[in-house]
Protein backbone atom coordinates (compact mmCIF):
# COMPACT_ATOMS: atom_id res chain seq x y z
CA UNK A 1 0.00 0.00 0.00
CA UNK A 2 1.39 3.49 -0.65
CA UNK A 3 1.46 5.94 1.83
CA UNK A 4 -1.19 8.69 1.55
CA UNK A 5 -0.03 12.40 0.60
CA UNK A 6 -0.82 14.27 3.74
CA UNK A 7 -1.15 18.17 2.95
CA UNK A 8 -1.35 20.56 6.02
CA UNK A 9 -1.40 23.80 7.38
CA UNK A 10 -4.75 25.61 5.55
CA UNK A 11 -6.88 28.05 6.89
CA UNK A 12 -9.63 27.29 4.08
CA UNK A 13 -10.42 23.59 2.36
CA UNK A 14 -13.33 24.28 -0.04
CA UNK A 15 -14.87 21.45 -1.30
CA UNK A 16 -15.80 22.11 -5.03
CA UNK A 17 -15.28 24.67 -7.23
CA UNK A 18 -18.57 25.45 -8.67
CA UNK A 19 -20.42 28.77 -8.34
CA UNK A 20 -20.31 29.22 -4.49
CA UNK A 21 -17.04 27.58 -4.37
CA UNK A 22 -14.89 29.51 -7.23
CA UNK A 23 -16.51 32.78 -5.35
CA UNK A 24 -15.19 31.54 -1.76
CA UNK A 25 -11.46 30.31 -3.39
CA UNK A 26 -11.24 34.19 -4.77
CA UNK A 27 -12.71 35.88 -1.62
CA UNK A 28 -11.43 34.29 0.96
CA UNK A 29 -7.26 34.23 -0.92
CA UNK A 30 -7.95 37.20 -0.96
CA UNK A 31 -6.36 37.93 2.49
CA UNK A 32 -2.46 36.93 1.34
CA UNK A 33 -2.42 35.66 4.81
CA UNK A 34 -5.22 32.84 4.35
CA UNK A 35 -3.74 29.63 2.80
CA UNK A 36 -7.10 28.15 0.89
CA UNK A 37 -7.12 24.85 -1.26
CA UNK A 38 -10.14 24.45 -3.59
CA UNK A 39 -10.89 20.37 -3.88
CA UNK A 40 -12.75 20.23 -7.25
CA UNK A 41 -13.91 16.60 -8.77
CA UNK A 42 -14.33 17.60 -12.50
CA UNK A 43 -11.91 18.77 -14.92
CA UNK A 44 -9.91 21.79 -14.71
CA UNK A 45 -9.96 21.84 -19.14
CA UNK A 46 -13.49 23.77 -19.79
CA UNK A 47 -14.80 22.40 -22.74
CA UNK A 48 -15.20 24.37 -26.12
CA UNK A 49 -18.59 24.87 -25.76
CA UNK A 50 -18.97 26.50 -22.26
CA UNK A 51 -17.91 29.75 -24.09
CA UNK A 52 -20.87 29.15 -26.73
CA UNK A 53 -24.07 31.08 -25.10
CA UNK A 54 -26.70 28.69 -27.51
CA UNK A 55 -24.64 25.71 -27.65
CA UNK A 56 -25.55 24.80 -23.72
CA UNK A 57 -27.49 22.12 -24.41
CA UNK A 58 -24.95 20.05 -25.70
CA UNK A 59 -22.98 20.31 -22.42
CA UNK A 60 -25.64 17.63 -21.06
CA UNK A 61 -24.69 14.48 -20.69
CA UNK A 62 -20.64 15.79 -21.26
CA UNK A 63 -17.52 15.05 -18.34
CA UNK A 64 -18.28 18.54 -17.34
CA UNK A 65 -21.93 17.03 -16.35
CA UNK A 66 -22.45 14.20 -13.35
CA UNK A 67 -25.45 13.63 -15.25
CA UNK A 68 -27.64 12.26 -12.61
CA UNK A 69 -31.17 11.60 -12.86
CA UNK A 70 -33.81 10.53 -9.99
CA UNK A 71 -35.89 7.84 -9.07
CA UNK A 72 -38.93 7.51 -10.47
CA UNK A 73 -41.10 9.81 -9.34
CA UNK A 74 -44.55 8.86 -8.12
CA UNK A 75 -46.39 11.48 -9.82
CA UNK A 76 -45.20 10.86 -13.49
CA UNK A 77 -43.74 6.84 -13.00
CA UNK A 78 -40.58 7.68 -15.06
CA UNK A 79 -37.28 9.27 -13.94
CA UNK A 80 -36.13 12.50 -14.35
CA UNK A 81 -33.14 13.48 -15.80
CA UNK A 82 -30.89 16.09 -13.44
CA UNK A 83 -27.92 17.36 -14.62
CA UNK A 84 -25.28 19.35 -12.38
CA UNK A 85 -22.05 20.94 -13.48
CA UNK A 86 -18.56 18.93 -13.12
CA UNK A 87 -15.45 20.56 -13.20
CA UNK A 88 -13.98 24.24 -12.80
CA UNK A 89 -17.48 26.62 -12.35
CA UNK A 90 -19.80 23.86 -11.58
CA UNK A 91 -23.25 24.43 -12.46
CA UNK A 92 -22.56 27.71 -13.59
CA UNK A 93 -20.26 26.21 -16.32
CA UNK A 94 -22.78 24.30 -17.83
CA UNK A 95 -26.20 26.44 -16.80
CA UNK A 96 -28.71 28.47 -19.25
CA UNK A 97 -27.26 31.59 -18.04
CA UNK A 98 -30.51 33.42 -16.45
CA UNK A 99 -29.07 36.21 -14.20
CA UNK A 100 -31.85 37.06 -11.64
CA UNK A 101 -32.76 37.22 -8.15
CA UNK A 102 -35.69 35.62 -6.71
CA UNK A 103 -38.22 38.36 -5.31
CA UNK A 104 -37.99 39.91 -2.54
CA UNK A 105 -40.62 38.01 -0.42
CA UNK A 106 -38.60 34.44 -1.17
CA UNK A 107 -35.83 35.78 1.41
CA UNK A 108 -38.01 37.15 3.48
CA UNK A 109 -39.78 34.30 4.21
CA UNK A 110 -37.27 32.34 5.07
CA UNK A 111 -37.17 34.46 8.57
CA UNK A 112 -33.61 34.04 9.46
CA UNK A 113 -31.13 36.51 10.90
CA UNK A 114 -29.16 38.55 8.09
CA UNK A 115 -30.82 36.14 5.59
CA UNK A 116 -33.76 38.90 4.05
CA UNK A 117 -33.94 40.64 0.85
CA UNK A 118 -32.30 43.55 2.44
CA UNK A 119 -29.47 42.27 4.22
CA UNK A 120 -28.31 40.27 0.98
CA UNK A 121 -28.70 42.86 -1.18
CA UNK A 122 -24.92 44.46 -0.65
CA UNK A 123 -24.12 40.88 -1.44
CA UNK A 124 -26.46 40.28 -4.82
CA UNK A 125 -24.65 43.40 -5.58
CA UNK A 126 -20.96 42.67 -5.02
CA UNK A 127 -21.38 39.63 -7.36
CA UNK A 128 -22.20 41.59 -10.35
CA UNK A 129 -21.61 44.69 -12.52
CA UNK A 130 -24.74 45.71 -13.89
CA UNK A 131 -24.51 49.37 -15.55
CA UNK A 132 -28.18 49.14 -17.60
CA UNK A 133 -29.51 48.99 -14.27
CA UNK A 134 -30.57 50.89 -11.37
CA UNK A 135 -27.79 51.43 -8.93
CA UNK A 136 -29.41 51.82 -6.03
CA UNK A 137 -30.96 47.88 -6.41
CA UNK A 138 -27.81 46.36 -9.22
CA UNK A 139 -24.20 46.66 -8.65
CA UNK A 140 -21.57 47.79 -9.97
CA UNK A 141 -17.84 46.82 -10.52
CA UNK A 142 -18.70 43.21 -8.95
CA UNK A 143 -17.18 40.46 -10.98
CA UNK A 144 -19.85 39.06 -13.03
CA UNK A 145 -20.47 41.76 -15.65
CA UNK A 146 -24.44 40.82 -16.77
CA UNK A 147 -26.15 42.53 -19.18
CA UNK A 148 -29.78 41.57 -21.26
CA UNK A 149 -29.28 39.81 -24.73
CA UNK A 150 -27.27 41.79 -27.72
CA UNK A 151 -29.28 40.34 -31.18
CA UNK A 152 -32.54 39.22 -29.45
CA UNK A 153 -34.31 36.37 -30.63
CA UNK A 154 -37.81 37.68 -32.83
CA UNK A 155 -39.65 34.85 -30.87
CA UNK A 156 -38.33 36.26 -27.51
CA UNK A 157 -39.56 39.93 -28.70
CA UNK A 158 -43.19 38.77 -29.66
CA UNK A 159 -43.31 37.04 -26.10
CA UNK A 160 -42.69 40.19 -24.19
CA UNK A 161 -45.06 41.90 -26.18
CA UNK A 162 -47.88 39.04 -26.30
CA UNK A 163 -47.30 38.92 -22.64
CA UNK A 164 -48.78 42.53 -22.45
CA UNK A 165 -52.00 42.23 -24.71
CA UNK A 166 -52.76 39.25 -22.13
CA UNK A 167 -52.37 42.14 -19.69
CA UNK A 168 -49.65 41.76 -17.97
CA UNK A 169 -47.09 44.62 -16.65
CA UNK A 170 -43.82 45.22 -18.36
CA UNK A 171 -41.33 45.30 -15.45
CA UNK A 172 -38.47 47.88 -15.56
CA UNK A 173 -35.71 45.11 -13.92
CA UNK A 174 -36.98 41.98 -13.40
CA UNK A 175 -33.56 40.42 -12.39
CA UNK A 176 -33.60 42.82 -9.53
CA UNK A 177 -36.15 41.10 -7.28
CA UNK A 178 -38.34 43.85 -6.48
CA UNK A 179 -40.67 43.41 -9.43
CA UNK A 180 -43.46 41.17 -11.31
CA UNK A 181 -44.33 41.18 -14.85
CA UNK A 182 -41.97 40.76 -17.77
CA UNK A 183 -38.72 41.73 -18.90
CA UNK A 184 -35.67 41.13 -20.76
CA UNK A 185 -33.86 39.07 -18.28
CA UNK A 186 -30.24 39.74 -17.12
CA UNK A 187 -27.78 36.76 -18.75
CA UNK A 188 -24.12 35.57 -17.75
CA UNK A 189 -22.78 36.64 -21.51
CA UNK A 190 -20.46 38.99 -21.45
CA UNK A 191 -19.01 39.67 -25.63
CA UNK A 192 -20.84 36.51 -26.69
CA UNK A 193 -19.47 34.23 -24.55
CA UNK A 194 -20.50 32.60 -20.82
CA UNK A 195 -19.36 34.23 -18.27
CA UNK A 196 -18.91 31.49 -15.56
CA UNK A 197 -17.86 31.64 -11.58
CA UNK A 198 -14.48 29.92 -12.78
CA UNK A 199 -13.82 32.86 -15.29
CA UNK A 200 -15.38 36.10 -12.95
CA UNK A 201 -13.77 34.73 -9.98
CA UNK A 202 -11.43 32.00 -10.05
CA UNK A 203 -9.27 32.98 -13.19
CA UNK A 204 -8.49 36.16 -12.11
CA UNK A 205 -7.28 34.48 -8.73
CA UNK A 206 -5.23 31.57 -9.86
CA UNK A 207 -2.01 33.32 -9.67
CA UNK A 208 -1.74 33.81 -5.77
CA UNK A 209 0.54 32.15 -4.10
CA UNK A 210 -2.01 31.51 -0.95
CA UNK A 211 -4.68 30.14 -3.60
CA UNK A 212 -4.11 25.58 -4.20
CA UNK A 213 -6.84 24.26 -6.26
CA UNK A 214 -6.52 20.81 -6.73
CA UNK A 215 -8.84 19.27 -9.78
CA UNK A 216 -9.71 15.62 -10.28
CA UNK A 217 -9.65 15.42 -6.71
CA UNK A 218 -12.81 14.03 -5.43
CA UNK A 219 -13.82 14.36 -1.36
CA UNK A 220 -14.55 11.28 -0.15
CA UNK A 221 -15.27 12.64 3.39
CA UNK A 222 -14.03 15.18 6.34
CA UNK A 223 -12.51 14.23 9.16
CA UNK A 224 -13.53 14.98 12.46
CA UNK A 225 -11.69 14.58 15.52
CA UNK A 226 -13.61 15.34 19.17
CA UNK A 227 -16.42 17.69 17.69
CA UNK A 228 -13.99 19.22 15.27
CA UNK A 229 -13.73 19.22 11.60
CA UNK A 230 -9.72 18.94 10.80
CA UNK A 231 -9.65 18.22 6.95
CA UNK A 232 -10.78 16.05 4.33
CA UNK A 233 -9.45 13.08 2.50
CA UNK A 234 -9.99 12.90 -1.25
CA UNK A 235 -8.40 10.79 -4.09
CA UNK A 236 -7.06 11.83 -6.87
CA UNK A 237 -6.73 8.86 -9.69
CA UNK A 238 -7.35 6.47 -7.31
CA UNK A 239 -4.93 7.70 -5.03
CA UNK A 240 -5.93 8.63 -1.08
CA UNK A 241 -4.80 11.81 0.18
CA UNK A 242 -5.46 13.87 3.17
CA UNK A 243 -5.33 17.92 3.65
CA UNK A 244 -5.49 18.72 6.98
CA UNK A 245 -6.49 22.45 8.18
CA UNK A 246 -4.39 24.46 10.49
CA UNK A 247 -4.81 25.35 14.01
CA UNK A 248 -8.53 26.88 13.80
CA UNK A 249 -9.01 26.61 9.95
CA UNK A 250 -12.25 25.32 8.24
CA UNK A 251 -13.47 23.44 6.05
CA UNK A 252 -16.32 24.86 3.78
CA UNK A 253 -18.65 22.33 1.52
CA UNK A 254 -19.44 24.04 -2.00
CA UNK A 255 -20.17 20.66 -3.77
CA UNK A 256 -24.08 21.63 -4.36
CA UNK A 257 -26.90 20.56 -3.47
CA UNK A 258 -26.03 17.01 -4.22
CA UNK A 259 -23.20 17.21 -3.31
CA UNK A 260 -22.39 18.43 0.24
CA UNK A 261 -25.43 16.20 1.18
CA UNK A 262 -23.80 13.21 0.16
CA UNK A 263 -20.44 14.61 1.51
CA UNK A 264 -21.96 14.62 4.68
CA UNK A 265 -23.39 11.52 5.04
CA UNK A 266 -20.63 9.83 3.97
CA UNK A 267 -18.62 11.82 6.98
CA UNK A 268 -21.08 10.36 9.26
CA UNK A 269 -22.48 13.45 9.54
CA UNK A 270 -26.45 12.81 9.04
CA UNK A 271 -29.79 10.71 10.06
CA UNK A 272 -28.27 7.94 12.04
CA UNK A 273 -30.90 5.18 11.25
CA UNK A 274 -29.90 5.90 7.37
CA UNK A 275 -26.24 5.99 8.45
CA UNK A 276 -27.05 2.62 9.97
CA UNK A 277 -27.94 1.33 6.80
CA UNK A 278 -24.98 1.59 5.29
CA UNK A 279 -22.58 0.68 7.29
CA UNK A 280 -21.56 4.29 8.28
CA UNK A 281 -20.48 5.25 11.96
CA UNK A 282 -22.94 8.29 13.05
CA UNK A 283 -20.65 10.37 14.64
CA UNK A 284 -23.46 13.47 14.41
CA UNK A 285 -27.00 12.51 14.47
CA UNK A 286 -27.95 15.63 12.43
CA UNK A 287 -31.78 14.27 11.01
CA UNK A 288 -32.05 16.70 8.60
CA UNK A 289 -28.91 16.10 6.49
CA UNK A 290 -30.33 15.15 2.99
CA UNK A 291 -34.11 16.59 3.64
CA UNK A 292 -36.04 19.78 2.78
CA UNK A 293 -34.82 18.93 -1.16
CA UNK A 294 -36.22 20.91 -3.53
CA UNK A 295 -36.38 21.85 -7.30
CA UNK A 296 -38.16 24.54 -9.70
CA UNK A 297 -40.60 21.77 -11.71
CA UNK A 298 -40.72 23.19 -15.37
CA UNK A 299 -43.90 22.08 -17.60
CA UNK A 300 -44.73 24.22 -20.78
CA UNK A 301 -46.92 25.01 -23.82
CA UNK A 302 -45.41 24.11 -26.94
CA UNK A 303 -46.44 25.32 -30.30
CA UNK A 304 -45.47 24.20 -33.89
CA UNK A 305 -43.73 27.14 -35.54
CA UNK A 306 -46.00 29.12 -38.40
CA UNK A 307 -42.20 29.37 -40.32
CA UNK A 308 -39.07 28.16 -38.97
CA UNK A 309 -37.27 29.71 -36.10
CA UNK A 310 -33.97 31.81 -36.68
CA UNK A 311 -31.03 30.11 -34.79
CA UNK A 312 -30.45 31.52 -31.13
CA UNK A 313 -27.66 33.62 -30.61
CA UNK A 314 -28.08 33.74 -26.80
CA UNK A 315 -29.04 31.30 -24.35
CA UNK A 316 -32.55 30.16 -25.76
CA UNK A 317 -34.76 32.12 -22.91
CA UNK A 318 -34.11 35.96 -22.77
CA UNK A 319 -37.42 37.54 -21.90
CA UNK A 320 -39.44 36.35 -18.57
CA UNK A 321 -42.14 37.05 -16.46
CA UNK A 322 -42.79 36.37 -12.54
CA UNK A 323 -46.82 36.24 -11.99
CA UNK A 324 -48.73 35.05 -9.14
CA UNK A 325 -51.32 32.29 -8.60
CA UNK A 326 -50.64 32.48 -4.95
CA UNK A 327 -47.52 34.63 -4.45
CA UNK A 328 -45.23 35.60 -6.53
CA UNK A 329 -44.98 31.65 -7.69
CA UNK A 330 -44.97 31.32 -11.69
CA UNK A 331 -42.35 32.26 -13.93
CA UNK A 332 -43.30 32.56 -17.98
CA UNK A 333 -40.59 32.19 -20.34
CA UNK A 334 -40.14 31.85 -24.31
CA UNK A 335 -37.86 29.81 -26.01
CA UNK A 336 -36.87 29.01 -29.42
CA UNK A 337 -37.10 24.95 -28.58
CA UNK A 338 -40.31 22.79 -28.42
CA UNK A 339 -39.58 21.57 -24.96
CA UNK A 340 -41.67 17.96 -24.25
CA UNK A 341 -40.63 14.61 -23.29
CA UNK A 342 -38.82 12.62 -25.81
CA UNK A 343 -42.01 10.05 -25.95
CA UNK A 344 -44.56 12.78 -26.75
CA UNK A 345 -45.55 14.21 -29.81
CA UNK A 346 -44.76 17.04 -31.42
CA UNK A 347 -42.77 19.40 -33.76
CA UNK A 348 -38.69 19.33 -33.87
CA UNK A 349 -36.22 21.28 -33.42
CA UNK A 350 -36.12 24.38 -35.46
CA UNK A 351 -39.92 24.18 -35.89
CA UNK A 352 -41.41 24.15 -32.60
CA UNK A 353 -41.35 26.33 -29.38
CA UNK A 354 -42.19 26.97 -25.88
CA UNK A 355 -44.31 29.34 -23.66
CA UNK A 356 -42.95 27.81 -20.51
CA UNK A 357 -44.57 27.37 -17.10
CA UNK A 358 -42.12 26.91 -13.74
CA UNK A 359 -42.98 26.67 -10.56
CA UNK A 360 -41.52 29.13 -8.65
CA UNK A 361 -42.74 28.51 -4.91
CA UNK A 362 -43.69 24.60 -4.89
CA UNK A 363 -44.75 22.78 -1.60
CA UNK A 364 -42.94 19.20 -2.49
CA UNK A 365 -40.64 18.54 -0.42
CA UNK A 366 -37.96 15.62 -1.44
CA UNK A 367 -34.76 13.73 -0.17
CA UNK A 368 -30.97 13.25 -0.74
CA UNK A 369 -29.77 9.91 0.29
CA UNK A 370 -27.06 7.30 -0.02
CA UNK A 371 -27.23 4.61 -2.66
CA UNK A 372 -24.26 3.16 -1.43
CA UNK A 373 -21.37 4.30 1.01
CA UNK A 374 -18.75 4.32 -1.69
CA UNK A 375 -17.68 7.96 -2.40
CA UNK A 376 -18.40 8.82 -5.82
CA UNK A 377 -21.36 6.44 -6.56
CA UNK A 378 -24.67 7.87 -7.47
CA UNK A 379 -26.61 9.06 -4.54
CA UNK A 380 -30.28 8.55 -4.50
CA UNK A 381 -32.55 11.51 -5.43
CA UNK A 382 -35.75 11.89 -4.81
CA UNK A 383 -37.37 15.56 -5.09
CA UNK A 384 -41.10 14.19 -4.56
CA UNK A 385 -42.00 15.96 -8.08
CA UNK A 386 -46.14 17.39 -7.27
CA UNK A 387 -46.72 15.21 -3.98
CA UNK A 388 -48.24 18.30 -2.99
CA UNK A 389 -51.63 18.75 -4.48
CA UNK A 390 -51.29 22.38 -4.50
CA UNK A 391 -47.93 22.31 -6.66
CA UNK A 392 -50.19 20.92 -9.41
CA UNK A 393 -53.03 23.19 -9.36
CA UNK A 394 -50.49 26.30 -9.22
CA UNK A 395 -48.65 24.80 -13.00
CA UNK A 396 -52.43 24.13 -13.72
CA UNK A 397 -52.33 28.00 -13.39
CA UNK A 398 -49.32 29.07 -14.87
CA UNK A 399 -49.74 26.72 -18.07
CA UNK A 400 -53.18 28.73 -18.66
CA UNK A 401 -51.43 31.75 -18.55
CA UNK A 402 -48.85 30.71 -21.13
CA UNK A 403 -52.12 29.53 -22.90
CA UNK A 404 -53.29 33.27 -22.67
CA UNK A 405 -49.86 34.41 -23.79
CA UNK A 406 -49.03 32.08 -26.24
CA UNK A 407 -52.67 32.57 -28.03
CA UNK A 408 -52.26 36.42 -28.05
CA UNK A 409 -51.66 38.74 -31.26
CA UNK A 410 -48.36 39.38 -31.24
CA UNK A 411 -47.32 35.64 -31.27
CA UNK A 412 -49.42 35.10 -34.54
CA UNK A 413 -46.60 34.94 -37.18
CA UNK A 414 -45.01 32.51 -35.26
CA UNK A 415 -48.09 30.78 -34.20
CA UNK A 416 -48.77 27.36 -35.55
CA UNK A 417 -51.09 24.51 -33.61
CA UNK A 418 -50.55 23.46 -29.88
CA UNK A 419 -48.81 20.60 -30.23
CA UNK A 420 -48.69 20.12 -26.02
CA UNK A 421 -51.12 19.65 -24.06
CA UNK A 422 -52.99 20.51 -27.40
CA UNK A 423 -56.29 21.91 -28.15
CA UNK A 424 -58.48 18.76 -27.00
CA UNK A 425 -57.22 19.59 -23.40
CA UNK A 426 -59.83 22.10 -21.82
CA UNK A 427 -58.26 25.10 -19.71
CA UNK A 428 -59.68 23.36 -16.42
CA UNK A 429 -58.20 20.02 -16.98
CA UNK A 430 -54.63 21.18 -17.22
CA UNK A 431 -53.69 19.94 -13.23
CA UNK A 432 -53.89 16.54 -14.65
CA UNK A 433 -51.18 17.18 -17.36
CA UNK A 434 -47.99 18.28 -16.01
CA UNK A 435 -46.61 14.90 -15.10
CA UNK A 436 -46.69 14.06 -18.48
CA UNK A 437 -44.47 16.26 -19.28
CA UNK A 438 -42.50 16.21 -16.31
CA UNK A 439 -38.92 18.43 -15.80
CA UNK A 440 -36.59 19.94 -13.62
CA UNK A 441 -35.43 23.47 -13.80
CA UNK A 442 -32.09 22.09 -12.62
CA UNK A 443 -32.80 24.41 -9.85
CA UNK A 444 -32.06 22.19 -6.81
CA UNK A 445 -31.70 23.21 -3.27
CA UNK A 446 -32.37 22.75 0.44
CA UNK A 447 -30.62 19.61 1.36
CA UNK A 448 -28.43 21.06 3.85
CA UNK A 449 -31.35 24.10 5.13
CA UNK A 450 -29.85 26.69 7.09
CA UNK A 451 -32.20 27.27 10.27
CA UNK A 452 -32.81 27.35 13.93
CA UNK A 453 -34.70 24.50 14.66
CA UNK A 454 -33.90 20.63 15.12
CA UNK A 455 -34.50 19.69 11.37
CA UNK A 456 -31.80 22.53 10.37
CA UNK A 457 -28.18 21.35 9.23
CA UNK A 458 -26.77 24.62 9.66
CA UNK A 459 -27.00 27.68 11.49
CA UNK A 460 -27.78 31.32 10.01
CA UNK A 461 -23.72 31.71 10.23
CA UNK A 462 -23.34 28.77 7.95
CA UNK A 463 -21.94 26.59 10.74
CA UNK A 464 -22.88 22.72 10.82
CA UNK A 465 -24.91 22.03 14.06
CA UNK A 466 -22.57 20.00 16.09
CA UNK A 467 -19.46 20.16 14.72
CA UNK A 468 -16.68 22.97 14.89
CA UNK A 469 -14.85 24.15 12.04
CA UNK A 470 -17.41 22.90 9.23
CA UNK A 471 -19.65 25.00 7.42
CA UNK A 472 -21.62 24.74 3.82
CA UNK A 473 -22.03 27.68 1.66
CA UNK A 474 -24.07 26.69 -1.50
CA UNK A 475 -27.29 26.18 -3.02
CA UNK A 476 -27.90 23.22 -0.49
CA UNK A 477 -28.66 25.80 2.29
CA UNK A 478 -31.61 27.72 0.92
CA UNK A 479 -34.68 26.83 3.66
CA UNK A 480 -37.37 27.63 0.87
CA UNK A 481 -37.48 27.60 -2.89
CA UNK A 482 -36.68 31.37 -4.30
CA UNK A 483 -38.72 32.52 -7.02
CA UNK A 484 -35.83 33.11 -9.71
CA UNK A 485 -33.15 31.15 -11.32
CA UNK A 486 -30.84 30.26 -8.21
CA UNK A 487 -27.40 31.18 -9.80
CA UNK A 488 -27.74 34.86 -8.59
CA UNK A 489 -29.00 33.70 -5.03
CA UNK A 490 -25.77 31.27 -4.56
CA UNK A 491 -23.02 33.66 -5.86
CA UNK A 492 -24.87 36.31 -2.77
CA UNK A 493 -24.29 33.18 -0.09
CA UNK A 494 -21.24 32.88 -1.28
CA UNK A 495 -20.13 35.95 -0.84
CA UNK A 496 -22.13 36.55 2.55
CA UNK A 497 -20.21 32.81 4.11
CA UNK A 498 -17.24 34.57 2.39
CA UNK A 499 -17.47 37.78 4.81
CA UNK A 500 -18.62 35.56 7.69
CA UNK A 501 -15.38 33.38 7.44
CA UNK A 502 -12.95 36.16 6.80
C1 LIG B 1 -28.39 22.55 -16.82
C2 LIG B 1 -28.54 23.64 -15.80
C3 LIG B 1 -29.11 24.85 -16.19
C4 LIG B 1 -29.26 25.86 -15.24
N1 LIG B 1 -29.66 27.10 -15.65
C5 LIG B 1 -29.62 28.13 -14.78
C6 LIG B 1 -29.82 29.46 -15.22
O1 LIG B 1 -30.01 29.74 -16.40
N2 LIG B 1 -29.79 30.45 -14.29
C7 LIG B 1 -29.59 30.17 -12.96
O2 LIG B 1 -29.65 31.11 -12.16
N3 LIG B 1 -29.38 28.93 -12.53
C8 LIG B 1 -29.34 27.91 -13.41
N4 LIG B 1 -29.03 26.66 -12.98
C9 LIG B 1 -28.77 26.45 -11.55
C10 LIG B 1 -27.45 27.06 -11.06
O3 LIG B 1 -26.45 26.90 -12.03
C11 LIG B 1 -27.09 26.38 -9.73
O4 LIG B 1 -28.10 26.66 -8.78
C12 LIG B 1 -25.76 26.84 -9.14
O5 LIG B 1 -24.74 26.81 -10.10
C13 LIG B 1 -25.42 25.94 -7.96
O6 LIG B 1 -24.21 26.35 -7.41
P1 LIG B 1 -23.49 25.48 -6.29
O7 LIG B 1 -22.23 26.17 -5.97
O8 LIG B 1 -24.46 25.21 -5.20
O9 LIG B 1 -23.22 24.07 -6.97
P2 LIG B 1 -22.40 23.71 -8.32
O10 LIG B 1 -22.18 24.92 -9.14
O11 LIG B 1 -23.11 22.57 -8.92
O12 LIG B 1 -20.97 23.27 -7.79
C14 LIG B 1 -20.71 22.11 -7.05
C15 LIG B 1 -19.29 21.67 -7.40
O13 LIG B 1 -18.86 20.70 -6.44
C16 LIG B 1 -18.19 19.66 -7.10
N5 LIG B 1 -18.31 18.46 -6.29
C17 LIG B 1 -19.43 17.77 -5.97
N6 LIG B 1 -19.14 16.71 -5.19
C18 LIG B 1 -17.79 16.76 -5.00
C19 LIG B 1 -16.87 15.95 -4.27
N7 LIG B 1 -17.27 14.87 -3.58
N8 LIG B 1 -15.56 16.27 -4.29
C20 LIG B 1 -15.12 17.35 -4.97
N9 LIG B 1 -15.95 18.15 -5.68
C21 LIG B 1 -17.26 17.86 -5.68
C22 LIG B 1 -18.92 19.55 -8.44
O14 LIG B 1 -18.14 18.87 -9.40
C23 LIG B 1 -19.19 21.01 -8.76
O15 LIG B 1 -18.14 21.58 -9.50
C24 LIG B 1 -28.88 25.62 -13.89
C25 LIG B 1 -28.31 24.41 -13.51
C26 LIG B 1 -28.12 23.42 -14.47
C27 LIG B 1 -27.49 22.12 -14.03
Amino acid sequence: MTEREIKTGYDFIVVGAGSAGCVLAARLSENAAARVLVLEAGSGQPLPEMAVPPAWPALMGSTADWADQTVVQSASGAVVGWPRGRGLGGSSSINAMNFNRGHRSSYDAWALPGWGFDDLLPYLQRSEHAPHRDPTLRGRGGPLAVGQAKDPHPLAEAGLAAAEQAGYRRATDISGGLEEGFDWVDLNITEGRRQSAADAYLGPALDRQNLEVITDALAHRVLLSDGRCTGVEYSVAGNLAIAECAGGGEVVLAAGTVGSAQLMLLSGIGPSAHLREHGIPALVDLPGVGENLHDHPMCGVVYAAARPLPPAVNNHGEVQGLIRTGGPDVQIMFVDVPLREDSLPGPEIGHGYTVISALMAPLSRGTVRLESATPGARPRIDPRYYTERRDLEAMAAGLRAARAIGGACALQPWRGAEAWPGCAVADDELSDWPPYNLRSYSHYAGSCRMGLDEMAVVDPELRVLGVTGLRVADASIMPAPVSANTNATVYAIAERAAELLR
